[in-house]
C-alpha cells in the first residue's frame, strides 16, 4: 500500500516511519515543513529505502496536497504534522492555529476530494488516521483514567488546537462519510526527541551539569510510552482499527515529573557517573522554578480498548524505555548538537508574561 505520513521528520512520525520502512513492504511518501522540531537525520537509516520519499511542505498549502494526493495515491494517510509543545503554544498560539487546525481542515478537504475519485474498491481500503493527544480531555483529579469517552476540556493553546482538530477529523467522517481513524495519546519519550521535551531536555543539561528545572511543586502526572511502542500502536489501529472509532493509547506508566526526573538522574549515576568534584548526583542539579500557567496535574489513559479489540500492548516498561532513551542520547552527541543548530538552546519557554 501507498502511506502519506505528514510529520515524519519529527520525533513520532520518524519513528513511524522507520517501522514501515523496516517492518512492512509498504510505499511511504513523508510530507513535513521542516519546521525547528523536524530534522532529517532522523530519518538517516533508511533515507535509501527505495520505498521511500520525502518532499518538504506544509499541509496548510492546499495546492500542494492535492498534487501529492494526484501523484502518489495513497491508500492510508497517517497525519502527524503538527505544533507539538505546549510550552511554545503560551509563548505563541498562532502557529498552533494555523498548523493544527487550519492544516488539519487542508489535509481533510483534499483527502475528501481525493476519497470520491476513488473506485469502490480503493474507497473500501483508505483510511485517514489523525495521530493526537491524551491533553485534549484536560486535568484528571487523583483517581480515574481518562477513556474514548471522556469529555475534552482542553486547557493549553496546544490541547486546544488539537482538540478542535480531532473534532473537525470526526466531523468530516460524519458529515462526508470520511473513512477516518481517532488515536489520542499519552506523553511519548524515546530517541529522537526535540531537547525542549522534559525527558531529553533534562538529559542533556544534567551531562552538561547545567540545573534541571522543575516546573512547581513537580507533582504533576503523566502516563509514559516509549515511542516505538506508540509507532507499533498507530500501525496496529490504521491495518485493524474500525471506521470513525477512537482509540486511546497509553503505557500504563504514572509517574510525578520529580519521579521522571529522579530516575534519569540515577539511571545516569550509574552510566555516566559525574567527574566533576561539585556534585556526587546528578539530583544535586534538580531546581523548583515557577510553574507553567494552566498546568494540567494529571494525565492517566485506560488503553483497554486498544488492548482487547487490537490486542496491543507495549513492550517496554518505563524502566527498560528510559533505560534505552538514556543510553541513545548518550550515544548520539551529533544529533543533540543538530537540534540546538536550530536556534534553540534549551532555554525556559512558556512563563506567559510578555
Ligand atoms: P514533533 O514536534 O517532534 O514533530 C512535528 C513534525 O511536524 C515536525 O517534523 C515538523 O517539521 C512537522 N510540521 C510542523 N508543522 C508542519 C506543517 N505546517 N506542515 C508540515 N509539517 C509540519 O511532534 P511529535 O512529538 O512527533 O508529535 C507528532 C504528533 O503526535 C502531533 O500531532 C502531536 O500532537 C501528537 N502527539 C504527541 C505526543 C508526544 O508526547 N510527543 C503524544 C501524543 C500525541
Amino acid at each position: 500500500m501507498n502511506f502519506l505520513v505528514t510529520g515524519g521528520a519529527g520525533f513520532i512520525g520518524s519513528a513511524v516511519i522507520r517501522f514501515l520502512a523496516s517492518e512492512t513492504k509498504h510505499k511511504v511518501l513523508n510530507l513535513d515543513k521542516l519546521t525547528y522540531a523536524g530534522n532529517l537525520e532522523t530519518l538517516a537509516e533508511i533515507e535509501n529505502s527505495p520505498r521511500y520519499q520525502f518532499i518538504q511542505g506544509d499541509i496548510c498549502d492546499r495546492q500542494l496536497i492535492e498534487k501529492l494526493f494526484a501523484e502518489h495515491q495513497p491508500d492510508v494517510v497517517m497525519h502527524l504534522a503538527a505544533e507539538s509543545h505546549v510550552d511554545r503554544s503560551i509563548d505563541g498560539p498562532s502557529d498552533f492555529i494555523q498548523t493544527n487546525i487550519v492544516g488539519t481542515a487542508v489535509m481533510l478537504e483534499c483527502a475528501r476530494d481525493y476519497y470520491s475519485s476513488l473506485t469502490s474498491e480503493r474507497k473500501s481500503q483508505f483510511r485517514f488516521h489523525h495521530i493526537s493527544t491524551d491533553e485534549v480531555f484536560g486535568s484528571l483529579g487523583e483517581t480515574g483514567l481518562f477513556t474514548e469517552e471522556s469529555n475534552y476540556d482542553p486547557s493549553s493553546p496546544y490541547s486546544a488546537s488539537k482538540a478542535s482538530s480531532d473534532h473537525l477529523v470526526r466531523a468530516w467522517h460524519r458529515t462526508y462519510g470520511l473513512p477516518v481513524l481517532i488515536t489520542n495519546c499519552s506523553n511519548n519519550y524515546g530517541p529522537y526527541q526535540f531537547p525542549e521535551k522534559l525527558i531529553p531536555l533534562m538529559i542533556l543539561n544534567a551531562i552538561e551539569e547545567k540545573s534541571l528545572p522543575i516546573y512547581g511543586d513537580g507533582q504533576q502526572i503523566r502516563d509514559w510510552l516509549y515511542v516505538e511502542d506508540h509507532a507499533r500502536a498507530l500501525y496496529e489501529v490504521v491495518q485493524k482499527g474500525k471506521i470513525g472509532e477512537t482509540y486511546n493509547i497509553g503505557g500504563n506508566n504514572e509517574k510525578t515529573n520529580l519521579e521522571v526526573v529522579e530516575t534519569i538522574c540515577d539511571l545516569l549515576d550509574e552510566l555516566h557517573p559525574s567527574k566533576s568534584t561539585k556534585i556526587e548526583s546528578y539530583k544535586e542539579l534538580i531546581t523548583s522554578v515557577t510553574d507553567r500557567p494552566g498546568h494540567d496535574r494529571r494525565y492517566a489513559i485506560d488503553a483497554g480498548k486498544v488492548f482487547h479489540e487490537l490486542n496491543w500492548k507495549p513492550e517496554e516498561s518505563f524502566e527498560t524505555g528510559l533505560r534505552k532513551t538514556v543510553s541513545w542520547f548518550l550515544g548520539n552527541p551529533k544529533w543533540c548538537k543538530v537540534t540546538t543548530n536550530s536556534g534553540y538552546q534549551r532555554e525556559r519557554l512558556g512563563k506567559g508574561t510578555k
